[in-house]
């Protein structure tokens, strides 16, 4: 059994790989640390990038949204809303009419998923890292931000002082992920930003627990090449935590329940520093620019290498 443990646009492309090769059905555990209420909408972005990438939906070019999309509805929202500065496209907007008119009717969050997910002929099961609210905050220097209008209103154009995860501290893991996890026989950590997208998910007490018990061999992919990350703010957030800006910094992250981390072959200088902290280094190229490779890197990830 193969859990995978993902963010948004990064973690979609391994993902997409992984459901090229697979003949049997995986679990995908998704971050709900970037959903936002906007609009009087429920928005979960990494659910729908999961979703759309798996229905063949997704606007590949951008990492989110539906490909062909068009943004009517913006215009007019423009007229009223001051939050006009979060992009939703005319076909997107169902997506998320439908998953807040289910909540609202007392739906949870991983039931609502499901049922989309079902629409959409995904084999997969998809389920969303807890039923609570969880909330990437940012702190800049005067104030404390939902990670989105940090990323996406600020362009990520603002110091960080630290990142947190509002509600956490209640959360509980959806469903029955910890089980899950528990009999999986591997467990991949997709390329997601480690702070706000796998961060969110591991830090959920439970399912943290679960991580560590299991007997899965747990293997994380690095979103970092030569101490940058491929797209995002990752880099500032790691720093923020205190992290390094390398693999280093990723090995340390994820140390405490990782037995692998795959690394780009342009970092193999890492390999000794990475292997003396208890993790075995494999190394291959770990950047994913076409289907070719997102193939590639899953039967690599799939092996038993
Ligand atoms: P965000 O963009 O930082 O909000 O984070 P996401 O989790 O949505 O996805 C972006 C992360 O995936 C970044 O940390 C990237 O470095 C990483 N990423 C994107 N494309 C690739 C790729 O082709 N290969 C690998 N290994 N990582 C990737």
């Amino acid at each position: 059994m193969i859990t995978v443990i993902t963010g948004g646009t990064g973690s979609i492309k391994l993902v997409r790989g992984l459901d090229s090769v697979l003949d049997e059905k995986m679990t995908i555990i998704t971050n709900v640390g970037d959903n936002i209420w906007l609009f009087g909408l429920y928005i979960c972005p990494d659910i729908d990038t999961t979703l759309y990438g798996l229905s063949g939906q997704l606007d590949q070019k951008r990492g989110w949204g539906i490909y062909n999309d068009t943004f009517n509805w913006m215009t007019s929202v423009n007229k009223f809303s001051d939050n006009a500065w979060f992009q939703i496209g005319d076909k997107d907007l169902d997506t998320h009419r439908l998953r807040t008119k289910l909540f609202k009717d007392g739906m949870k969050l991983s039931e609502i998923t499901k049922l989309m997910s079902n629409r959409m002929n995904i084999k997969h099961h998809i389920i969303p890292a807890s039923n609570h609210a969880i909330e990437t905050t940012i702190t800049t220097n005067d104030r404390q931000m939902h990670l989105q209008e940090f990323w996406v209103k600020n362009k990520g154009n603002l110091p960080i002082k630290d990142v947190t995860y509002k509600g956490i501290e209640i959360a509980e893991p959806a469903d029955n992920i910890t089980n899950v996890i528990k009999n999986s026989d591997k467990i991949i950590i997709a390329p997601g930003n480690p702070i706000s997208s796998i961060g969110p998910t591991i830090a959920i007490t439970k399912l943290k627990k679960s991580l560590k018990e299991s007997n899965a061999r747990k293997i994380a992919l690095s979103p970092i090449i030569r101490n940058k990350p491929i797209s995002g703010p990752a880099g500032k957030m790691m720093r923020a935590k205190g992290y390094s800006v390398s693999n280093i910094g990723v090995a340390k992250f994820y140390s405490d329940f990782i037995d692998e981390l795959i690394i780009d072959s342009s970092d193999i200088k890492y390999m000794d520093k990475i292997t003396k902290m208890g993790i075995k280094v494999h190394q291959t190229q770990i950047l994913m620019k076409n289907s070719l490779n997102e193939i590639e890197l899953a039967k690599y990830i799939l092996s038993d290498n």
